[in-house]
């Protein structure tokens, strides 16, 4: 509610001297000061921007570093038992690869995971775990970012990041892909799957597993085929 021109009728809004339409002086005697003070005072918002943006900005990085909380392994409990089944089974391979020989193995969840366990310190990471569901796998490696030294100060933060895979026709597909809880898209997701191919470059095994005809996974176990596919 404003100043009603007394010559062209125009709503003038309140603190205005002069008509904005025809520009005649205003009748302003109706105008009290507590009108005058109301609009002179900004908004509790207006007011608290800063603290509202700082507060939203505090908000959000807290949600974010919430979503880049490292998960857990996927397993364990592992045994070298486990890891030299495992390192057999693929030693096996590797024989009947250089025959010419087309053979499966089965290897076991809890075989891998003491494989992959045996092998971290080769892989540079503070854990890379598996997991084998009906026709598709699931890894997660964990590790640590940095050392970043601030001051005396010297973080290393931990982070996990994980991603669900399947066999098919002699390739290696990736599905979804996550940092802590957060789903990764595009670029992201391409990165943690560059990342992923460079831990498995590392280990003494890169030539068998690039020589995989076939892989079927089922539920806690994968039966791995080399040589002409079937
Ligand atoms: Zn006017």
């Amino acid at each position: 509610m404003g100043t009603l021109c007394a010559k062209c009728g125009n709503d003038n809004d309140l603190g205005k001297i002069f008509c904005t339409k025809c520009g005649v002086k205003l009748d302003l005697s109706a105008v009290t000061s507590e009108d005058l003070i109301a609009i002179a005072t900004p908004s509790w918002f207006k007011r608290n921007a800063k603290w509202i943006a700082i507060g939203a900005g505090c908000f959000l990085l807290f949600m974010f570093c919430l979503g880049m909380w490292p998960k857990k392994p996927l397993a364990t409990k592992t045994t070298r038992p486990n890891a030299r089944a495992a390192e057999q089974k693929i030693a096996s391979l590797h024989r009947n690869l250089k025959m010419g020989e087309s053979i499966s193995v089965k290897i076991t969840q809890v075989e891998a995971n003491g494989y992959l366990m045996w092998r971290k310190h080769s892989m540079g990471v503070t854990a890379a775990t598996i997991s084998f569901a009906d026709n598709m796998f699931f890894v997660r490696v964990n590790d640590t970012l940095g050392p970043w030294k601030l001051g005396p100060i010297r973080m290393a933060p931990r982070y996990s990041y994980d991603l669900t895979g399947t066999f098919l026709d002699g390739r290696l597909y990736y599905g979804k892909a996550h940092v802590g809880h957060l789903r990764l898209f595009g670029p992201a997701k391409k990165g943690r799957i560059k990342a992923l191919t460079a831990l498995f470059e590392k280990n003494k095994d890169k030539d068998i597993f690039k020589k995989l005809s076939k892989v079927k996974f089922r539920s806690k176990e994968a039966t791995l085929t080399v040589g002409k596919k079937r």
